[in-house]
């Protein structure tokens, strides 16, 4: 799988919370965002699915993609 850095997380958080990025991508993001401190400092994960949430709740149903990243999310910090 593609290695993001900070920087194209940066780059892509705006798409990101904009709903704009494919499934495949917002897991390598949060991936990312999950196991970086420098990232997850910046990026509160909660707040930012939120929005995503919030902004994509009129055009598909993204519970269940948002509950699955963020149980991935909590396994990833589990392992430190
Ligand atoms: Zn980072």
């Amino acid at each position: 799988m593609k290695q993001l850095d900070c920087e194209d997380v940066k780059r892509n958080v705006h798409e990101y919370l904009h709903s704009a990025m494919v499934e495949s991508e917002i897991e390598v993001i949060t991936a990312h965002i999950a196991n970086c401190d420098s990232c997850e400092q910046h990026y509160d994960i909660e707040v930012v699915f939120n929005q995503v949430i919030q902004r994509s709740c009129d055009e598909a149903p993204t519970e269940e993609l948002a509950e699955r990243v963020i149980r991935r999310l909590r396994e990833a910090q589990d392992h430190d």
